[in-house]
């Protein structure tokens, strides 16, 4: 589908409502939706771009190029300077839009805060307000469904394509993503537009003919667009919806992986964080079935204890080893599927801090009938243990495979807004789908009671593996 970015039919009523109140005042005021992209001359925003100009080679001339890079440059600091809150209920009313220099200040917000401030802040550097708009639609995920309501901010780059600079993200990708393939069906997070505006004008947006489509004002979007998007929740938080089943929201293998690589010694770029991060959690998703993937010895389905300590550590020595050739072979050919890799084989390492060789049953049985306080996965010395491997783990692996590792370290992003892989990448690379269900799940819940049932016939303590030999081992076969 393509749309005309530039927006289909001008609406002469720019007022909306709800969006600001007065301190003391129970009513909501109307505004104008054009003054919130009408900044140019406010201090502010002056002290923005001159702060733009010093230190972020903003460029004031006018050459060839020198407009996109004015572009990129201002995506990139409102994308390091704004920290996307979704939850903003604190010191906001329900949908409580905030001016860019606020936003600016305060230095956190929402989709429609971010964007405004990119805009307002787009032309301020001296970019034709002919090429921005702020597009105000919906968002789709991979099935067609509708996740939310949606604010973005467009520019039209020097070869007059529209381009989307997502506000939300945490650091803009190497280069613009054209807007109109990511409004195509069958991706994981899919634009549809359907209102434009400026400081100037506000716009409808139709898909297909514009002479038979039918007009309808602003204030009934907003009242149809009841949820928004929520840009956190399309990152798996710790365990993904294992955590709602759990209830288990404390920092997981997004969590530890996103620090480790963020350390000074490693320092990944953000996109490149994202797509490892994202990868650390997912053999829990497709390999839950495989004890060798979380550090664990093989039980049957009565709970009982299916495997010797050393056939267990074998398996997991040899599914590392075999990782770690994938990772070493796909990194220098495609870093982004070397970074997959990489979370991937980072999840077992993290796991052998953690659970140290017991069965399934065995961690059922700690964590749901001794009581929480047991779980292994909640305590802080095995997670401060994880990250100590984890480092630990990539030093060792820069130094063996410097190839691998310089090509993972370049990496930059694509021209997507989000470059961890999409599932039917990942199924295609594992060769395979989901393995967790929640009926999976709820198996694993009932192994705690047999197992309780047969517990001293398989001692935990027999079972437990020495984790920093196994470790070494594994270091040193790197
Ligand atoms: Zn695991």
């Amino acid at each position: 589908m393509k749309f005309n970015w530039e927006g289909d039919r001008i609406l002469q009523d720019t007022a909306i409502e709800k969006k600001r109140y007065i301190i003391g005042e129970k009513k909501s005021i109307t505004t104008d939706i054009r003054e919130w992209i009408s900044f140019e001359d406010n201090i502010i925003m002056k002290d923005i771009l001159k702060e733009l100009k010093e230190n972020h080679k903003l460029p004031s001339t006018k050459n060839r190029g020198d407009f996109d890079k004015r572009a990129m440059i201002v995506w990139q600091f409102v994308a390091e300077h704004v920290t996307y809150v979704y939850d903003t209920t604190k010191y906001k009313k329900g949908d409580f839009w905030l001016y860019p220099p606020e936003t600016y200040q305060i230095k956190k917000g929402d989709c429609e805060d971010g964007s405004f401030l990119l805009a307002s802040l787009l032309i301020a550097s001296g970019i034709s307000p002919f090429c921005v708009r702020v597009v105000l639609g919906m968002a789709h995920d991979e099935a067609g469904k509708s996740s939310g309501g949606h604010c973005w901010p467009v520019y039209k780059n020097e070869l007059g394509k529209w381009c989307i600079l997502e506000s939300t993200l945490d650091a803009a990708p190497s280069r613009m993503p054209e807007a109109d393939p990511l409004t195509q069906k069958g991706q994981d997070f899919r634009y549809e537009p359907m209102y434009c505006f400026n400081g100037h004008h506000l716009w409808e947006i139709f898909p297909g003919d514009v002479t038979t489509a039918k007009g309808k004002t602003i204030g009934k979007y907003f009242s149809a667009r009841k949820n928004r998007v929520n840009m956190r929740k399309t990152k798996l938080p710790a365990g993904g919806w294992l955590s709602h089943m759990t209830g288990d929201w404390e920092p997981g293998h997004l969590e530890i992986t996103t620090d480790t690589l963020k350390l000074e010694k490693f320092k990944f770029h953000q996109n490149a964080i994202d797509v490892v991060a994202d990868a650390a959690q997912d053999p829990d998703f497709y390999d839950w079935y495989a004890p060798a993937a979380h550090a664990q010895t093989d039980n049957d389905a009565q709970g009982r204890t299916n495997q010797t300590k050393e056939a267990a550590i074998d398996a997991y020595q040899a599914r590392i080893s075999d990782l770690r050739g994938r990772l070493v072979s796909e990194a220098k050919k495609d870093a982004r599927k070397g970074l997959f890799y990489l979370g991937y084989l980072l999840h077992s390492i993290q796991d052998l801090a953690t659970h140290k060789g017991i069965t399934n049953a065995q961690h059922s049985y700690i964590s749901k009938m001794v009581g929480t306080g047991s779980d292994p996965d909640h305590q802080e010395e095995n997670r401060k243990k994880a990250r100590e491997y984890s480092e630990k783990f990539i030093e060792t692996f820069s130094k063996k495979h410097p190839a691998a590792y310089k090509s993972m370290k370049a990496y930059e992003g694509r021209t997507l807004p989000w470059d961890r892989l999409f599932r039917a990448e990942k199924g295609e690379i594992l060769g395979k789908d989901w393995d967790l269900s929640p009926g999976a799940f709820i198996e694993y819940s009932g192994l705690a009671k047999k197992f309780g049932k047969i517990k001293d016939q398989y001692p935990i303590d027999q079972t437990v593996w020495d984790a920093d030999k196994v470790f070494e081992t594994l270091i040193t076969s790197l």
